[in-house]
C-alpha cells in the first residue's frame, strides 16, 4: 500500500513526516548493524528511535521530508528483502524527534521473555484482525468477548477502545501476570490492541502458551485502526512514544496533552509557573505534591524550592527551542 493517504492530515502543511514500523527478523550481528544504521540515517537525513536485537527492528521514525522518509522505508524493504513494511504513518507540524539513536536490546519489544521467538513473515494470520475485521467484531459481538488493554495506565488514561479492560499496569512485562489473574475462561474469545501492533505480537505467544487459543490481536495497533476507522470503536487520544505525546482521531499530534515536566506522563491541567509566569501543563498526580504543583520545570520547582520567591526567566522546552528563532544559530547548535 502507498502511504500518499495517511500523510494528507487536516489541511496543516506538514512539516515532519512519521512513520512507525517493525520487523521481526534474524539480524545476526546487531551492533554491526547499529553502526550500518546511523550512517544510513545520518546520510538520509533521518531523525527516530530505533531498537535492534537478534530478533529484528522496531521504530519510530521521522524527516522533515516525504521522499527521505519514503528512502528510508525503501532501505529497511531491500536490506531484508520485504514486500510490505506494514507502516503506520503520520504527520505533523511539531517536531517529534530532535535526533536518530539506535538502542541493541535482547527483545526489540520488552517482554522478559527473550526466549520467544518470532519471525514475522511465520506469525499466523489468523490470529490478526484487520482495522475493519476488528471494527466488525467489536460491532457484532460485543457481549460476547473480552477486550484488553496491553498498554500501560497512562497510556489507557487518555484514549482506549470502548469498553476495553484496563489491566493498570506500569510496563509490559506485568500483562502476563494481570492475565493470569483475571482467571478468564480458556475458550473465551479475547480482542488485544495495543499502539503499533508490536506488544501484542509477543503477548499472544505468550497467552497461547498459557492455553488461549482464542485470542485474536489488532493488526497494526490504534495507529492503523485510527488511519482507516477514525472516530468509530476508539475514544480519546493515542499515547505515542515522541514529542507528539499522543495523536488525536486524525493522527494530528495532541492539541490537550503535553508532557508533565516533572515526571513525563500525559499532561492536561492547565497552571501558571510561580517563578517565571509561564502557562504549562501538569499531571494530575503532580499537581498534588506541594514542591511541584506551581511550578512549570524542574529548574524552576529547584530554583523556588532554594530561593522562594525569586522569580526567574522564562523556562524552554525542547521543541520550542525549535521553533523560537535564535539570532546567528544554526538549527544543529541550537539543538546541543
Ligand atoms: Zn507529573
Ligand atoms: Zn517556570
Amino acid at each position: 500500500m502507498d502511504s500518499q493517504s495517511p500523510f494528507s492530515g487536516s489541511g496543516v502543511v506538514p512539516t515532519y513526516f512519521v512513520s512507525t514500523f517493525y520487523y521481526f527478523t534474524p539480524i545476526e550481528d546487531p551492533e554491526a548493524f547499529k553502526i550500518e544504521l546511523k550512517q544510513k540515517a545520518q546520510e538520509m537525513d533521518i531523525k527516530g528511535l530505533i531498537i535492534i536485537g537478534h530478533e529484528g527492528f522496531n521504530t519510530t521514525s521521522s524527516s522533515d521530508s516525504r521522499e527521505k522518509l519514503e528512502a528510508w522505508k525503501s532501505y529497511f524493504k531491500t536490506r531484508f528483502q520485504l514486500a510490505e513494511l506494514n507502516n503506520k504513518d503520520s504527520a505533523c507540524d511539531k517536531i517529534p524527534f530532535l535526533r536518530f539513536s539506535v538502542k541493541v536490546r535482547p527483545e526489540i519489544v520488552t517482554t522478559g521473555r527473550p526466549d520467544l521467538h518470532l519471525e514475522s513473515n511465520k506469525v499466523g494470520h489468523n490470529h490478526h484482525l484487520s482495522p475493519s475485521e476488528w471494527d466488525r467484531v467489536m460491532k457484532e459481538e460485543r457481549d460476547q468477548i473480552v477486550i484488553i488493554d496491553t498498554r500501560n495506565w497512562y497510556e489507557y488514561d487518555i484514549g482506549t477502545f470502548k469498553g476495553a479492560l484496563n489491566p493498570n499496569i506500569e510496563k509490559f512485562t506485568e500483562f502476563p501476570q494481570y492475565f493470569e489473574n483475571q482467571k478468564i475462561d480458556k475458550n473465551q474469545k479475547i480482542l488485544i490492541f495495543c499502539t503499533g501492533g508490536i506488544r501484542c505480537e509477543k503477548g499472544i505467544l505468550e497467552l497461547q502458551e498459557r492455553g488461549y487459543d482464542n485470542v485474536y490481536q489488532l493488526e497494526g495497533g490504534i495507529l492503523k485502526y485510527l488511519e482507516e476507522k477514525p472516530h468509530q470503536e476508539f475514544e480519546g487520544e493515542c499515547f505515542v512514544f515522541d514529542n507528539r505525546v499522543a495523536v488525536d482521531q486524525s493522527l494530528q499530534p495532541s492539541e490537550k496533552y503535553k508532557l508533565c515536566p516533572h515526571c513525563g506522563q500525559p499532561a492536561a491541567i492547565k497552571r501558571e509557573c510561580v517563578r517565571c509566569d509561564t502557562e504549562f501543563l501538569i499531571c494530575d498526580k503532580c499537581v498534588e505534591l506541594e514542591t511541584k504543583k506551581d511550578t512549570c520545570s524542574k529548574n524552576c520547582a529547584h530554583q523556588w524550592t532554594v530561593r522562594p520567591n525569586k522569580k526567574g526567566p522564562h523556562q524552554l522546552r525542547p521543541y520550542e527551542l525549535m521553533i523560537k528563532p535564535q539570532k546567528n544559530k544554526t538549527l544543529e547548535q541550537r539543538l546541543v
